[in-house]
């Protein structure tokens, strides 16, 4: 690991560990609701928790923030367990805040009984008449000084199922005239007769985030509860909350904010990202074009890559939109290391070797990663017939072409030397077919004065006797605008890039044959691609992670 200077958040712990912290008061907790798949910008504050635990030696936990029944499932949590295993973090204790829900229960009766909470029967738009403005003070309900006795009953009631959804809330009391709009009484449950993913039908009152969250916090003594700035309002009311609770032999909490993340040409929101679910537009949650961790995943993402890729960008005070060629170059650099070189061509052009005996094969050393030693060579069979991509020929072209053209050398990557003599097209004039001579002596690897021979040119190549053949998806930003939610006047969905999934046919070098899903490899020049999940014995299917920045042609 490089070394790197401390982020904002580090200098807090640095400066609390100074002034009566321990190390071993730190702990920490990633606190996912489970309404969605986990994104990108989710791995940043993942990153951030259990980055801040390994640094400290401190425990992290994994909290389920599951106080909404109605947007909730148990498939949630299941799928955000395993992108944080997968992205390579252990938490140390699994928690819900619906285990914490008789606790809450017992600790709102208790404010009641100190005055500092009472039942409201006003409907919820009449409670949001009365907030007021910034400016201007809210006006007090009419209910705000029932009786403990009431307030007690009627509470109770509201556990007991005695009463419809929206009758009655429990407020707090604070302020209706503070400067913080969320102090003027927020309110701390509703009733809502739902069931619960975890607690089943056993509550029909539901805890709100900011009751809940600082609350959880202190049961599980999580020292630093970091969330995103949005929540900077919020933590008037999380400290209030806690004074009504916390005992002075035990921690207590602090939330601090950092910015969230965003990145470019895409929407990182759980509610945003389930539209499109719903619509159709992807085909499902880790379709490779999300920018979900399950859709990173299955595209080819690599858990070090997103790791660095949270890492590299850090954490903020001030919102930002991160481009998302930065995680293309996260990706490309790993990929680079680990990924086995092949050769596939997917825009298929044959090339007829005229001097090559017909129905001959020879098989070619070909190395498996330049940046790898250790991974050693396959072989690869050459004969007469070739494919080559159609983009890598011309009949003419100006000197700065290094590919194929009428009267010029190319080596075929692993083998010989080309020189294209002639070419066959078809009644519209498109090129079908190039009848090319080779130079024998020039096999690469062979030790040859020919062999050693430069060209300007190499070419990735596949015999047509021997390829198989595989369903590659090549896929482009799925929105075409850089921030496709940020437009007043227009919804993200008129931003779809209609191009961002292209299937073709791939002509591949037999080695390919029995690739496992997630396999990873380099189509050398072509980009870095993966086998998907869709793919079988019988029909191989493979996603392009990314292409690759540069060629060898140069
Ligand atoms: P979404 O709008 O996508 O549902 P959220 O913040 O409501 O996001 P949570 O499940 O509550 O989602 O998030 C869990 C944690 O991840 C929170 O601490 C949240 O602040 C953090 N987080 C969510 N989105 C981002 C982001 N884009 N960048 C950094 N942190 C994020
Ligand atoms: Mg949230
Ligand atoms: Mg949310």
């Amino acid at each position: 690991e490089e070394a790197r200077s401390l982020n904002f958040i580090e200098h807090i712990i640095e400066e609390d560990l100074t002034k009566g912290y321990t190390k071993n008061d730190l702990r920490f907790r990633f606190p996912p609701e489970p309404n969605g798949y986990l994104h990108i910008g989710h791995a940043s504050s993942i990153c951030l928790n259990f980055g801040l635990g390994l640094r400290y030696n401190a425990p992290v936990n994994l909290r389920f923030d599951d106080t909404n029944p109605a947007k909730e499932e148990k498939e949630y949590v299941e799928a955000i367990k395993n992108d944080v295993e997968w992205l390579g973090f252990k938490w140390d204790k699994e928690c819900y805040a619906s285990d914490y829900f008789q606790q809450l229960f017992d600790w709102a009766v208790y404010l009641i009984k100190e005055k500092k909470a009472y039942v409201d029967s006003q409907t919820s738009e009449q409670i949001a008449e009365q907030k007021g403005t910034p400016t201007e003070p809210g006006k007090e309900s009419p209910y705000r000084n029932r009786s403990v006795e009431e307030n007690l009953e009627l509470f109770e009631g509201m556990k007991e199922g005695r009463f419809k959804d929206g009758e009655h809330v429990l407020r707090a009391k604070i302020d209706m005239a503070s400067s913080n709009m969320l102090m003027r009484d927020p309110v701390m449950y509703r009733i809502l007769h739902k069931a619960h993913h975890r607690t089943n039908t056993d509550w029909c009152i539901y805890p709100m985030y900011d009751w809940t969250h600082g609350e959880s916090d202190y049961i599980e003594q999580v020292s630093h509860s970091l969330c995103t700035l949005e929540f900077l309002p919020h933590r008037e009311l999380y400290d209030w909350f806690l004074d009504q609770v916390v005992s002075s032999n035990k921690l207590r909490p602090k939330q601090r904010e950092f910015a969230r993340r965003n990145l470019s040409h895409t929407v990182v929101s759980k509610r945003k990202l389930l539209q499109l679910v719903e619509k159709g537009v992807v085909s499902g949650w880790d379709d490779p074009r999300m920018p979900t961790i399950s859709g990173l995943r299955r595209r080819g993402f690599t858990p070090e890559s997103i790791r660095n890729f949270a890492d590299t960008i850090g954490i903020a005070k001030r919102e930002n939109v991160v481009d998302v060629s930065l995680l293309d170059f996260c990706v490309r650099e790993h990929l680079n290391k680990i990924a086995p070189r092949v050769m596939g061509v997917l825009n298929p052009l044959k090339v007829v070797i005229t001097n090559y005996e017909e129905g001959k094969e020879e098989w070619l050393v070909a190395e498996n990663n330049p940046e790898d030693e250790s991974a050693g060579s396959r072989q690869v069979p050459f004969s007469r017939e070739i494919y080559i991509e159609q983009e890598d020929f011309r009949e003419e072209a100006n000197r700065k072409f290094f590919r194929l053209k009428l009267g010029g050398e190319v080596r075929l990557k692993n083998g010989y030397i080309i020189k294209a003599e002639t070419c066959t097209k078809d009644r519209e004039g498109n090129i079908t077919e190039v009848q090319c001579t080779y130079d024998p002596k020039s096999k690469s690897g062979s030790g040859t004065e020919e062999s050693l021979r430069k060209v300007k040119g190499t070419l990735h190549w596949v015999s047509v006797p021997h390829a198989i053949t595989a369903e590659v998806r090549l896929y482009d930003r799925l929105f075409t605008d850089p921030t496709p939610d940020g437009h007043k006047d227009k919804d993200f969905f008129d931003f779809v890039n209609p191009n961002s999934l292209q299937k073709v046919t791939g002509y591949l070098e037999p080695s390919l044959k029995g690739s496992q899903v997630g396999d990873q490899m380099q189509f050398q020049r072509m980009g870095y691609f993966n086998v998907d999940k869709d793919s079988t014995p019988e029909k191989l299917v493979f996603n392009r992670t990314v292409t690759l920045r540069d060629t060898w042609a140069k």
